[in-house]
């Protein structure tokens, strides 16, 4: 059957989710369920109204998406590859294992998608500065490979403490040509560093982008992110259908949700399972850990500019997160996955330090591959469930990063003596 002339292609499940049907006179612009919205001093409605405009524009134009992967095509390994994990699946005797390899984007991660797209909507705009907050620093470091690479002026906003923790990424970033400027205020750590990013914008709209780092924060953010990211998800749905077959299953890591929404995106119209693994820390019941939506400890709240769920207390005060991983060690979460979890389109879990350092090194002597220790926690809840599943079904991981930067953390987590000597000689710590 040909389609007649004027048959308008129905919208795929990724579009109807970002872009719902009556987003265009909803007054609730910007909503995934009850979550999202935008919560911002009045001096920012203006610039959020600019950058929901220009989105919207550039979205429709065919060409953004075709520069886009133009871009990443040339600069950062994609399409990234899917790896079977033969040895591991034999190991675990149950499901096939699978790997889309993240890890193999330049600057080593995914964090380099969605820099790079909205590198592209600050060059639509015609601005001229970049401006980004980073807690562990890999935000800071992408955002700083993309200003570099498109000419852009870059500041980079870090909690005091992180740029202490940090020392190597904050020298990335320098000899990228950022300014970082280390924010002393509060606990000097990635919040404050979020507020006083805000603060500069609230100033330099005119010529300067934020480009938020993750699918959270007031609206466009979580649509623009996702949107970029979902290349992830678009690929290795290709990859899979044109080998093997669809997966059964899917697991990625949630941290703010970049990584698991761009993965997600690809199959929701699928009869393909999803997982969230987030950050278990040192257990579920012991307080010190990162997971909004599988622990109890969390709930619905207003934070840093949009709802969703945050770790908070009995008064409503932000929690401390704790999480080996630096990456995932954040008190909200993207209102997009937190709507798909209500829906039960997506289940979480929550692996804890101790089996992501497991399966770090399962993964190491398996299979030869270094993973990140925030994407590790997807291989533990994989790990976890493959062995209950036939061994004609299959299992999709989305690998985020590599794990070289985690190189001091995995050292210690491993009690490694000869390593922990040396750093001491060298007179630094992990
Ligand atoms: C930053 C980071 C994450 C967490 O961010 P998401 O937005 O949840 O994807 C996960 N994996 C790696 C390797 C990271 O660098």
């Amino acid at each position: 059957m040909s389609p007649t002339p004027d048959a308008v292609p129905s919208p795929a499940g990724w579009e109807r989710l970002l872009f719902p049907a009556d987003y265009d006179t909803d007054a609730r612009i910007g909503y995934y369920g009850p979550y999202g919205g935008s919560f911002v001093p009045e001096i920012l409605h203006s610039t959020l109204e600019e950058l929901v405009a220009v989105f919207d524009e550039a979205r429709r134009d065919p060409t953004l998406w075709s520069q886009f992967v133009g871009v990443m095509n040339t600069y950062s390994c994609r399409p990234t590859p899917v790896t079977h994990l033969q040895r591991l699946s034999d190991r675990l005797g149950g499901a096939q294992i699978y790997l889309k390899r993240e890890d193999l984007n330049h600057t080593g991660a995914h964090k380099i998608n969605n820099v790079i797209g909205q590198g592209l909507l600050v060059q639509r705009m015609g601005k001229k500065r970049v401006i980004a907050e980073t807690g562990a620093g890999q935000h800071g470091v992408a955002t700083a490979t993309m200003a570099a690479r498109f000419g852009l002026e870059c500041t980079i906003y870090m909690g005091a403490v992180d740029v202490e923790r940090q020392r190597p990424n904050v020298f990335w970033m320098e000899q990228l040509g950022a300014t970082v400027i280390p924010v002393e205020d509060g606990s000097a750590t990635l919040k404050d560093a979020i507020n006083e990013c805000l603060r500069d914008w609230a100033f330099s709209m005119q010529d300067t982008h934020y480009a938020l780092g993750t699918a959270c924060g007031p609206h466009p953010f979580p649509q623009i992110v996702a949107w970029f990211q979902r290349l992830i998800g678009e690929e290795a749905r290709r990859q899979m259908a044109q080998t093997v077959g669809l997966p059964d299953r899917v697991f990625a890591c949630v941290g703010g949700g970049s990584n698991a929404m761009g993965m997600f995106l690809g199959f929701l119209d699928d009869e393909v399972e999803l997982v969230g693994v987030e950050a278990g820390g040192e257990g579920l019941d012991t307080g010190r850990h990162a997971a909004r939506l599988v622990g109890n400890d969390a709930r619905p709240g207003i934070a840093q500019g949009y709802k969703t769920y945050f770790l908070q207390d009995e008064e409503g005060q932000m929690r401390h997160t704790h999480s080996v991983s630096a990456g995932l060690d954040y008190i909200g979460v993207s209102p997009i996955l937190a709507h798909l979890g209500d829906e039960g389109r997506v289940r979480f879990e929550a692996a804890t330090d101790e089996e992501v350092i497991a399966a770090l090194r399962l993964l190491m002597e398996t299979e030869g591959i270094i993973g990140a220790l925030e994407s590790t926690h997807a291989v533990a809840g994989a790990i976890r469930e493959a062995p209950q599943m036939s061994p004609d079904s299959r299992i999709l991981i989305n690998l985020s990063g590599r794990g070289d930067k985690d190189i001091f953390t995995i050292a210690d987590a491993l009690g490694d003596e000869k390593w922990r000597s040396f750093l001491q000689r060298r007179g630094q710590e992990g």
